[in-house]
Formats: C-alpha cells, sequence, structure tokens
C-alpha cells in the first residue's frame, strides 16, 4: 500500500510518521509514504498554489491547475511503475484520491477497513479558505475527520494515513490486534482496561481493579468484558 500525500508544507509529516507503529511498517515494507511539495506542480516563478475568492471574501482560495497536475502525475507514475514490474492486475483501478475537507464525508472505522484493500492512497490536504470547487471533478471522494474546523488537511491525513495502516495484515502484533477494538464492530466499544498498581488511592478513595480480572479464570473474564463493551444506539 503506498499513501501519497500531496501538500505545501512537506516538512510536517517527518516526526509522526518516522516513530513507532508507522516508522515499523515502512522499515518492513508493508507500506510506503509518499510527501509531493505541491508548489512542485506550479509554473510561475513564485511556486504560486492560491489566489483570491471569486466573488471577493476573505482569505485565499488553492488553485485547481497545480493539484491537478500533481494528482495527474501521481497517478501516471503509478501507472508506469506498475507496468515495469508486470503488475498489471490493479493497476490504476486500485487507488483512490481524497480531497481532505471539513465538508466531506465522515471517516470512520469502516471507510479504514474499505481503503485498506486499496494499492494506493492520494491524500490532497488544502489550507486557507479551501480548493477551488473544480477539484472535485477528478477526486473519488472528499472527507472529513469530524465536524470542526482545523488549519490544513495535514492533520487529517495523517489520521487516515494512520487508521489504515494499523488494520493492514502484519503491522499489529498480536498483543495489539485491531481486531477486538473501539469500532471493529460497527457500534460496539471495548470493555475497560487496567493495569497495575492493583489499587491505587486518590482524594483519600481507593480506586481497585475489578475482581474477576485478578481471578485468572479465562471464561469469567471474558463474560465480565463481553458485559462491559459498550454498544452505541446510533441516533
Ligand atoms: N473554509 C473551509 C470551510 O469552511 O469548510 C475551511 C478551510 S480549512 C481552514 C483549510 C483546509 O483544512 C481544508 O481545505 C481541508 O483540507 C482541511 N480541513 C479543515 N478541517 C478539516 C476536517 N475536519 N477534515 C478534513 N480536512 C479538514
Amino acid at each position: 500500500m503506498t499513501f501519497h500525500i500531496v501538500t505545501i508544507f512537506p516538512d510536517i509529516f517527518d516526526s509522526y510518521f518516522n516513530e513507532s507503529i508507522l516508522k515499523r511498517a515502512q522499515e518492513n515494507k508493508l507500506i510506503k509514504i509518499k510527501i509531493h511539495d505541491l508548489r512542485d506542480w506550479t509554473a510561475d516563478k513564485h511556486k504560486t498554489v492560491d489566489d483570491t475568492p471569486y466573488g471577493g471574501g476573505a482569505g485565499m482560495v488553492m488553485k485547481v491547475e497545480p493539484i491537478h497536475n500533481a494528482v495527474s502525475s501521481i497517478k501516471y507514475n503509478v501507472l508506469m511503475d506498475k507496468k515495469n514490474s508486470h503488475n498489471t492486475k490493479y493497476l490504476i483501478h486500485n487507488t483512490k484520491t481524497i480531497l481532505l475537507s471539513a465538508k466531506g464525508k465522515t471517516w470512520n472505522q469502516q471507510m479504514a477497513k474499505k481503503y485498506s484493500k486499496l494499492d494506493e492512497i492520494i491524500l490532497i490536504c488544502g489550507r486557507y479558505e479551501g480548493v477551488d470547487e473544480r477539484v472535485k471533478k477528478f477526486v473519488d471522494e472528499e472527507i472529513s475527520i469530524g465536524d470542526y474546523v482545523l488549519t490544513g488537511g495535514e492533520i487529517p491525513a495523517m489520521a487516515i494515513v494512520d487508521s489504515v495502516t494499523r488494520l493492514l495484515p502484519g503491522v499489529l502484533g498480536n498483543a495489539e490486534s485491531a481486531e477486538y477494538e473501539s469500532h471493529a464492530v460497527p457500534g460496539v466499544l471495548e470493555y475497560p482496561q487496567y493495569t497495575r498498581p492493583e489499587i491505587f488511592e486518590a482524594n483519600e478513595k481507593k480506586l481497585r481493579v475489578p475482581k474477576v480480572l485478578l481471578s485468572g479464570n479465562h471464561k469469567e473474564i471474558e463474560k465480565w468484558r463481553e458485559k462491559h463493551s459498550k454498544k452505541i444506539i446510533a441516533a
């Protein structure tokens, strides 16, 4: 699986993608993350990626041409790579292009599962007041990570890369399995977790670990966990 991120702030990703599970997934060649600087697809000497909005109004809007050039070029290179490696099975059909946007469909675990079956995901990070509406004509989906507005699409891109990667075979060890986590089954949240100490004192109260978890009785522990995993009733 290869993630392509189109951004005007390529350095933002260095730290997050070079730690822990995502770092290991790249080292083990389970994923590749390619960061593309949008300014590389501009044609003028100032490498302009934004302009004032038609009709007036606050702020700047990201231009359509550099984004279109970036996406076309990434898709073309993917196609060439696959042809050269004789991997003609999926070609471009197993690629999805996502525009990150506060106006998009809200990302969830079921979407992460669906996207984890793809070969390539192209993520377009907006900035300023957003992107020229015509960008929507050449993306597959407009995705939001929640009902709030961020400064840019970089944090949403990281959230998508992270949530998809941990579902890929071989990324998580057994101990970290994604199978029994919150949202693995829609509307079901994981049971409460505890670790040492067995009794924790705070504000003159003793906070204890439920006895059953100390019992070593796996059947009873399973029953307790089943009982204490929450079922969310959709609003
Ligand atoms: N004016 C836009 C609006 O009202 O919808 C908000 C633009 S926001 C400041 C700049 C960029 O951040 C967006 O183009 C998008 O790429 C990204 N962004 C902000 N909030 C987001 C969210 N909740 N989910 C995904 N992307 C988001």
